[in-house]
């Protein structure tokens, strides 16, 4: 059963296409990658899936749903849920502050609390920091507390931008961690990645994307045993 499901999904830039048709889809439950070289217009099919990119043809069926009517600010409350490059933590708000604003569109008190005592369980150190203001954590804390916040909106299907970018090495194997962490617990994701080895380690199916097209596409172990991707995104 498909959460999302896309059909040659086209945007443009001014004159320049960035996304020339792709197709793809998402089972309830799966873990899919999205790889591709700086500019292959991953960033941008994330935007459009969250309405922040108009789109210039094709469509996007979420849930049972046309997205392309839905209003920008109400993709969280229909369980869409995109954890952005750069994180976007709420920087003069404190951790526990910006953990609460995922429960935003939740009316259920004590099942907030309870999901973001369970955000401190994955995430020891931002129990640690609660009281900190998040403008002031480290690269690998701030995108603990955007998974974190994105965790407590409980999304029906998570996409996370880039969550490794900037890290040390030790901080992305923890944040992949905790990525499988999430998806054994059924939340659907989708990953977009330049660390296209880490990526489809822990994902199921995976997609190429390349100058605006899929180039690839298939179950994650396949992928990492292509040639074609081996050199072009492992290293050979
Ligand atoms: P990266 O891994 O470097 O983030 P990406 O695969 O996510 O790359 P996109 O950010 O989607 O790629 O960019 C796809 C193409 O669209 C690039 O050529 C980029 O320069 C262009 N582009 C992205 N955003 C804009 C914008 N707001 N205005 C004009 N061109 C844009």
């Amino acid at each position: 059963m498909s959460i999302l499901d896309v059909k040659n999904l086209q945007v443009s830039y001014g004159g320049i296409q960035a996304v020339k048709g792709i197709d793809f889809h998402i089972n309830k439950g799966e873990l899919v990658t999205l790889i591709g070289a700086n500019g292959a217009g991953k960033t941008t099919t994330l935007k459009t899936l969250v309405g922040m990119v108009k789109i210039a043809g094709g469509s996007i069926n979420f849930d049972g749903k046309d997205t392309t009517s839905i209003a920008t600010h109400d993709f969280v409350r229909n369980g869409l849920v995109m954890v952005p490059e750069g994180r976007g933590v709420f920087a003069k708000l404190t951790v526990e502050e910006n953990l609460q604003m995922g429960g935003y569109y939740r009316n259920d008190r004590d099942g907030i609390a309870r999901d973001i005592a369970h955000v401190y369980e994955l995430f020891p150190r931002l129990k640690e920091r609660y009281k900190q203001l998040a403008g002031t954590l480290s690269g690998g804390e701030q995108q603990m507390v955007a998974m974190g916040r994105a965790i407590i909106s409980k999304p029906k299907l998570l996409l996370l931008d880039e969550p490794s970018m900037g890290l040390a090495p030790l901080i992305v194997e923890k944040i992949f961690e905790i990525i499988q962490m999430v998806a054994a617990e059924g939340v659907t994701m989708l990953l977009v990645e330049q660390n296209a080895k880490l990526a489809l380690q822990v994902s199921q199916r995976g997609y190429v994307m390349e100058s605006g097209k899929i180039s690839m596409s298939g179950p994650a172990k396949e992928l990492l045993d292509d040639e074609r991707v081996r050199n072009a995104y492992l290293g050979g």
